[in-house]
């Protein structure tokens, strides 16, 4: 049934795109000219703002944790119908891909998330989460009504898209792996380049930031049950305490990074779980004890991993306990790459937009993105998009219960998103656009 789906998709696709106004690029460049300043107006418009603003209260109000997108992606689908934007749906899930433009060579693709945090929303205001223990506090609401914004211009101007511009709304990126269920779906066959961005507390308006290569860290959890035998802890003879184990093996584990590791390639391991016992004067049968480690590089990534459970296992067994180790699949994240000439791109387009200054080198940093499972896959480029708002009071970072998304900057997010992906397309035609229709692989 999905695949007979898919068919009459391509069919529809097919029928009902537009055709290209022409495959010569020295035109497309001058149409390129003419409509790409005209984003971030068009995106400063309040109607579109008002629009956009009202799409990411109505997600931060109720925010579905990954895989559990199902409201915001009926939102979403809602827009895109609205719109008259095709789409595959479901992907992953919840995940939608959109579709604007000729339905042909070349296709770039655009990239929000969906999926908001476990935790209490703490800022009071009138949209706060309606959802107890759920919130948006990474911005992945203001990033659909951005991506939204971009698909309405771009939608605008299908006629003048020399090539197809794939939307795409992922699940569960908040350690789900989300980004990884929609590749390996198919989300991006035949797509020849990606971009997303990310807001940022930390750069302000009108400034966005990215480098070219890695720029965040691979990342991965590890949980470890250490088992001893339980006793009275007046006793000790008579037991084999696992809270010793676990303590040695933790201050072990901290040995890799400060001991181990090349002190130039950045690394981390840290441990932020440690559960057993409930009594001062009985020791426990068992501990169990989780953290995380991130590395810049995969052979230093697997190496970490292999030591962690080789140091746990046998520090814990000097300890006369056993432990085991498992690693969490699911939330592990390669290196985020930036390629090379689509940060040049980017720095081009940013800079025509918001003037080379305001276009700044990242940092690199220890977080994780499952983005990476795309610019793994396919050139792709990921960027810091800032909305620091000093009249908010101190930046809250990503993450915090107390998290405040600076809606002014939905305009610079939409003209980007829009601006990357026509131009990508002006800048790289199809390789070959006489073969006859039907003829290539290539198409949708
Ligand atoms: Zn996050
Ligand atoms: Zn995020």
């Amino acid at each position: 049934m999905a695949f007979l789906k898919l068919i009459l998709l391509i069919f529809t696709l097919h029928s009902f795109m537009p055709t290209p106004i022409s495959s010569n690029p020295s035109l497309n460049k001058e149409v390129l000219a003419r409509i790409r300043p005209d984003f971030l107006e068009f995106a400063k418009k309040p109607v579109i703002m008002d629009w956009m603003i009202g799409i990411r209260r109505k997600i931060h109000e109720n925010p579905e944790l990954g895989y559990e997108e199902f409201e915001t992606s009926k939102l979403i689908r809602a827009e895109l119908d609205l719109m008259g934007i095709l789409y595959k749906y479901p992907i992953a899930g919840t995940g939608i891909v959109g579709y604007i433009g000729t339905g042909k060579p070349p296709f770039v693709a655009l990239r929000a998330d969906m999926d908001a945090l476990a935790m209490e929303e703490l800022v009071e205001w009138e949209h706060k989460s309606k959802v107890p223990g759920k919130m948006h506090a990474c911005g992945h609401d203001a990033h659909v009504a951005m991506l939204l914004g971009a698909a309405k211009m771009l939608q605008e101007h299908r006629n003048d898209l020399q090539g197809t511009i794939v939307l795409i709304f992922q699940p569960a990126e908040e350690g789900g792996g989300g980004a990884k269920q929609m590749l390996d779906a198919g989300a991006l066959d035949n797509v020849d380049a990606i971009f997303t961005l990310h807001v940022s507390t930390r750069h302000p308006i009108g400034v966005v930031a990215s480098r070219s290569g890695p720029l965040l860290a691979a990342t991965s959890f590890f949980e470890a049950v250490i088992t001893g035998k339980g006793g009275h802890a007046a006793l000790p003879q008579h037991t084999v305490d696992p809270i010793l184990a676990a303590a040695n093996v933790i201050v072990s584990l901290q040995h890799l990074v400060s001991r181990e590791a090349d002190p130039l390639d950045s690394q981390v391991v840290s441990v932020g779980k440690f559960q057993g016992g409930g009594a001062f004067n009985v020791i426990p049968d068992s501990v169990t004890i989780g953290g995380t480690f991130r590395a810049f590089s995969k052979e230093s990534f697997v190496q970490l991993k292999h030591r962690i459970e080789e140091v746990i296992t046998k520090q814990a067994s000097v300890q006369r306990s056993n432990a085991k180790v498992t690693f969490d699949e699911k939330s592990t994240y390669p290196v985020l790459f930036n390629n090379k000439e689509l940060h040049e791109h980017f720095r081009q387009v940013a800079g025509e937009m918001l003037g080379i200054q305001n276009v700044v080198q990242a940092e690199l940093e220890m977080g994780g993105e499952d983005f990476a499972f795309f610019s793994e896959a396919i050139p792709g480029l990921f960027f810091f998009l800032g909305m620091k708002n000093e009249t908010q009071g101190p930046p809250q970072s990503g993450h915090s219960p107390y998290y405040i998304v600076n809606e002014d900057v939905f305009p610079y997010g939409a003209a980007l998103h829009a601006s990357l992906a026509t131009s990508y397309l002006s800048e790289n035609p199809a390789k070959d656009t006489s073969a006859p229709e039907g003829s290539s692989h290539d198409e949708l």
